[in-house]
Parts: structure tokens; sequence; C-alpha cells
């Protein structure tokens, strides 16, 4: 059964529950109980639904409430970087609905809210996690409030209001924003759609990886070594540790893939807790970076992040501002316009290359999460 269950003490509660946090404090996770699902032979559905058997509202029963809710995410395409980088692939997520990835998790909060007869929802973001979920639930028929900071830009705030999401402008920092949306979610029983407390949202982002899996074998060639991720909230870390521990589970895998996660030097308190062995994000004064995607002071899944990365004998590293625009310049002189922050990951990996030429000879896979239009 289908289930949210409690990161610290284990207690669980029903998938159509409108808590967001255990009553311990404790975030919740989102466990299933599905046979193994081969993602290289999965093949029922369109885009990410193709995964179907392995996903929540994957089941026959809620086929029509799918195809209401679904803007056709997923199924984007793996580009061969070329070149003088053969051994390197981009996933291209910015050719989703809403021009980001975060629609693969946005879809799967629409259909929660919808199939669980709440009306209303709530989340908190003035990127593209809003735009998403603005925009699939205009489309599944809800109505959507945004908390945002009150400095965000007008030109942030557009897609939202064009998909009739109710804006409430709160003072303060991100935490500040996020407690209001909380404290409105608690006290009218809205959903709280949020792409960090709720779990389903990793369900989504994990069909991510899979799909890269599946396109790989259907060219014949080696799964990816290396997965260079960019990390703020973690969502997209997050769903690549639920997708490759499903696999592990399974016996589908052997082992995690080596895992980059990138955060921009001006903003990065997950690094510096890595860097000193710390278990939970350390305290940092933020300074502004280009890479405003992934710029989270205080991540509130911090802890889980790291103990996810340390699973994946992974790594971390920063980028500099100026490496990232260099970076973004160079995808967009060969045809790929991303927004600023889904170039961290490109930097990174040059900087890899850089201090490390054998890195030259692994199979590397770079997410490119939003379109150039989203950012300035
Ligand atoms: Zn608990």
């Amino acid at each position: 059964m289908e289930r949210l269950v409690c990161h610290d003490c284990q207690k669980e509660y029903p998938l159509a529950s409108s808590h967001f946090r255990c009553t311990c404090g404790g975030l919740l996770d989102f466990q299933a109980d599905w046979p193994p699902v081969d993602p290289i032979a999965a093949g029922d559905g369109e885009g990410l639904w193709r995964f179907r058997a392995a996903l929540p509202f994957g089941g026959a029963e809620d086929r029509a409430l799918v195809a209401s809710v679904s803007l056709g995410e997923g199924g984007t395409p793996l580009l061969p970087a070329g070149g003088a980088e053969p051994q390197l692939w981009l996933k291209a997520d910015y050719y989703m609905p809403t021009l980001s990835f975060k629609d693969r998790g946005a879809v799967m909060l629409a259909l929660a809210a919808k199939k669980f007869a709440f009306r209303e929802i709530a989340i908190d973001s003035s990127g593209n996690a809003a735009c998403a979920l603005a925009a699939y639930a205009a489309r599944a028929g809800l109505t959507c409030h945004v908390f945002v900071p009150a400095s965000a830009s007008a030109a942030k705030l557009r897609q939202i209001r064009a998909h009739g999401a109710v804006l409430h402008a709160i003072s303060g920092n991100r935490s500040d924003v996020a407690a209001a949306a909380m404290a409105a979610v608690t006290e009218n029983n809205w959903y709280y759609a949020s792409h960090v407390y709720n779990p389903l949202f990793y369900q989504g982002t994990k069909t991510y990886f899979w799909e890269i899996l599946a396109q790989c074998a259907q060219r014949g060639v080696q799964p990816p070594q290396v997965y260079i991720l960019p990390v703020g909230n973690g969502t997209l870390l997050l769903g690549a540790y639920q997708a490759f521990h499903e696999l592990i589970h399974w016996g589908l895998l052997e082992r995690f893939p080596h895992v980059v996660a990138v955060q921009a030097a001006a903003c990065a308190p997950l690094y510096a807790a890595w860097r000193q062995g710390a278990s939970v994000p350390l305290q940092i004064t933020a300074e502004e970076t280009v890479a405003e995607g992934i710029a989270i002071a205080a991540p509130p899944r911090g802890r889980q992040i790291l103990a996810a990365l340390r699973e994946m004998n992974g790594e971390m590293v920063v980028v500099e501002d100026d490496a990232i625009l260099a970076a973004r310049a160079d995808l967009a002189a060969h045809g790929i316009y991303v927004e600023k922050t889904s170039a961290a990951n490109y930097a990174a990996y040059r900087q890899l290359l850089a201090c490390r030429p054998e890195f030259a000879k692994s199979r590397v896979v770079l997410p490119l999460c939003g379109a150039g239009i989203k950012s300035d």
C-alpha cells in the first residue's frame, strides 16, 4: 500500500492525509510495495507514465484521472554533447510543458490533490516549481495559492499569474515565506503541494533517471557512470536516490552510480557541511548568485540530502558565477539555451575535467533542468 512514513520515527500516514510533517516534527517519505519494474523494459504509457507500474496514481483505476491532469510530461531527449566531449550526454528537461523538470513532480501533487478531493492547494516558491504547480493546478481545476517573497521580481511571477494562481507576497526570507504558507495550509485545510516537503514530488523526479537508463539501452550504449546534479533543495538529487535505490532494492542494479552534487559558491550550505563531514547543512551567510534556482541557504531536507549523497558514495563541488555564465554561453553557442542555474553542472563538469583529466573517460550525464527564456 502507498503511504507516507516519518523519516525520523517511522509513524505512518495515509496518502490522502493533509499532514506535511509528522507530529514528532520529522519530514515525511513516500513508501510503496510495488513489484519490480525494469525501466528498460517498461512500456505501457506515454512520457513518464511508461513507468506507471511503479508510480503513484499509476493503477488502472486512476487512468482517466491521469489523462485529465497530464500535460504530456516526461519523455524528453537525451542529447549527445558531441564535439570534444564524446562521453557526455545532456538530458534536456527544458523541453517540458512548463519548460523545467519540475513538471515531473508537479503532476504528482496536482493528481494527489484532485484524487483526495482538495479544492485548493498551496506552494511556497517564486521559481520553476511554482510555475509548474500553477499550470498543473489550472489543468486539474484546482485553486493554487503561491506564497512568494515580497521582493520577488515581476518577471518571475508572470507565468504563475497567467495560470490564474493566487499570489501571496510575504515579507522576510524564504523561511518566513514557507512558514506563512504552512500556517495558511493548516488554517484552511488546503493541500500543501510543496516541492520540498511533499515526498510525492520525488516520485516524479525519479523518472528522470529511469528515462536515461531506458534511452541508453535503446541506443545500445552503456548506462552513465556519473551524474552531475545541481543541488539547492535537492529535488533532483533525492529523485536520483529514489530511482537508483528502488532498482537496487529490486535486484536490478548492483550499486549506485557516482553522483556529483553541485552548489553555487555564493550559497553553499551543503558543500560547507560536506567538506567538514557534518551531517546537517551549516549556517551560512548567503550571497547573490546567478544560479538562483539552487540558492537555498537553509534546505529543509539538508540532512536527508547529505545522507543520500554519502550512501551513493557521491561527492560535492562548488562553482563560481563567472564559470556558470561562461558555461551557459558555450551551451547556447551550440544551440542549447538553458537558464543560468542549469549551466552550473556544465561548469562543474569542465572544472572536474581541468583538475582530473581521466574524468574525460567517464560516461557522464548532465541534466538541463530549465529553459533559457526563464532567466534574465
Ligand atoms: Zn515522526
